[in-house]
């Protein structure tokens, strides 16, 4: 660990991983078991260990932020078909899908709307904090003795002869045998290869205050979905046709 360099060009955490939702959700998303659900569902199912892992040592007051809120899929009538579906072919996984009546649905969520008929419940998928999720990374990061440059572009990787000999950074080049991409939505600039493909999508997040426990579960619609955070902060993301149309309003 002693030997890794992370190099961010502005703050460290303060693009996607700040603006995110931290859902982690593959069965609410999923409309087949494909190899994608299954990588997702993988992933998924390492992360208690991870977020373990992370609240080691003096990190302790991280562990109230990455308590699950599992997730719930409301429908009102005409969306009833696609409900049917993807709890029939969960079920048949084995997987942690219950199916609510509009009154179960709201017993758990009394703000619900009223003309809500159902709701798919995923005890399994759930959130965490990601601005938290961060700041857990970087201290334990620092407690590893990792060096931690921000503030600090890198240009390019340079690439000899199909080796990697290190990167072109602002403040000089640093030599390394091994450089592992991670810059989100701008990696495939850095790609020396262009073997990568990362695009943007463009979604948009509101941030409201709300009472802490206004809801408990992540609650998606057609329409977008609303993440409770535990300090009151209610988000909701919006799908982009909508997210112009209250932009409008
Ligand atoms: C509004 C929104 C909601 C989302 N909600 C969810 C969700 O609920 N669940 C989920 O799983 N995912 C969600 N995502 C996606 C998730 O946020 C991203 O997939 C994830 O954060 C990507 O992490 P990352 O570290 O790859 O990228 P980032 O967090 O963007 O980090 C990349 C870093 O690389 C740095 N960088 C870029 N170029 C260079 C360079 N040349 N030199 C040095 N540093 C550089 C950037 O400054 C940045 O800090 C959401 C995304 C958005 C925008």
């Amino acid at each position: 660990m002693r030997d890794v360099i992370v190099i961010e060009k502005n703050e460290f955490g303060r693009e996607a991983s700040w603006a995110a939702g931290g859902i982690l959700a593959p069965q609410v998303e999923a409309d087949a078991a494909d190899d994608f659900f299954y990588l997702a569902r993988a992933s998924r199912d390492m992360y208690p260990e991870f977020a373990k892992a992370l609240l080691a040592g003096k990190l302790r007051s991280i562990l109230n932020s990455i308590a699950p809120a599992p997730c719930m899929w409301r429908s009102l009538p005409k969306r009833r078909m696609n409900f049917e579906s993807r709890f029939d072919w969960q079920r048949s996984e084995g997987l942690a899908v219950e199916w609510l009546t509009g009154d179960e649905a709201r017993a758990l969520e009394p703000a619900l709307a009223q003309d809500v008929r159902c709701a798919l419940r995923f005890a399994d998928d759930w959130q965490v904090e990601s601005r938290q999720v961060v700041a857990a990374c970087l201290a334990t990061n620092e407690k590893f003795g990792v060096e931690l440059i921000d503030h600090c572009e890198v240009s390019r990787v340079q690439v000899t002869d199909g080796n990697v000999l290190g990167v072109e950074a602002a403040n000089g080049f640093i030599g390394s045998p091994s450089v592992v991409i991670a810059a989100g939505a701008w990696s495939s600039i850095l790609d020396p290869v262009a073997s990568l493909r990362i695009e943007p999508v463009r979604g948009q997040m509101l941030c409201f205050k709300s009472q802490p426990g206004f809801a408990r579960h992540v609650i998606y619609s057609s329409r977008g979905y609303l993440i409770p955070r535990r300090d009151g902060r209610l988000n909701r993301w919006n799908r982009p046709a909508n997210a112009l149309a209250l932009t409008n309003k």
